[in-house]
């Protein structure tokens, strides 16, 4: 068997009890076939970007996975799809969201999977519990880029 791969996944909602469907998520995740989770970042809250309705609370964790990129985002979509997860139009307010944002150091860009997650790098979301669980994924330069937005830490 080929070796485990270190990969992060974004977490977000800003539906329904948006803290509990994480949290649910993450223990769904921990249970899969495939993927060991070895960190999980604390939960926080954001204003919507580039969407719409209540803050959303966000968090990212740590596994290490023997599934290939595309069965991960399989796994994910079958855990978004079981927290309820509707795609009525682009960007709208949602249950449950999980990205994959690095899957080692892996490049991918096909119609279905960008790897690294394109936008991340702008996002304060990602980038500050990116940062509390692997520093060293995240350059500090970036982190300053999007010192502005406003993420809270929840206790
Ligand atoms: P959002 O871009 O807001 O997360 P969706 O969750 O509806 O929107 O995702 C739309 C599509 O984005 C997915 O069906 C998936 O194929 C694609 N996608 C591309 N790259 C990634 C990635 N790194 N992680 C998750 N989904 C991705
Ligand atoms: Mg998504």
């Amino acid at each position: 068997m080929r070796e485990p791969v270190t990969a992060y996944v974004g977490l977000g909602a800003n539906l329904g009890d948006a803290a509990g469907t994480l949290m649910q998520a993450v223990h769904q995740l921990g249970l899969s076939q495939g993927v060991v989770l070895t960190g999980q970042s604390s939960l926080y809250r954001s204003a919507p970007v580039e969407s719409s309705g209540p803050d959303y609370i966000n968090a990212v964790v740590a596994l290490q996975t023997h599934l290939t990129a595309p069965d991960l985002l399989r796994c994910l979509h079958g855990i978004e799809w079981a927290a309820g997860r509707e795609r009525p139009y682009r960007n709208a307010p949602r249950t449950l969201d999980l990205d994959i944002l690095l899957y080692g150091d892996g490049q991918i860009s096909s119609a279905a999977l960008t790897i690294p997650h394109p936008r991340m790098w702008q996002r304060a979301f990602v980038l500050v519990p990116l940062s509390e669980i692997a520093p060293q994924r995240v350059p500090a330069e970036c982190l300053r880029h999007v010192s502005e937005q406003g993420v809270v830490k929840l206790l």
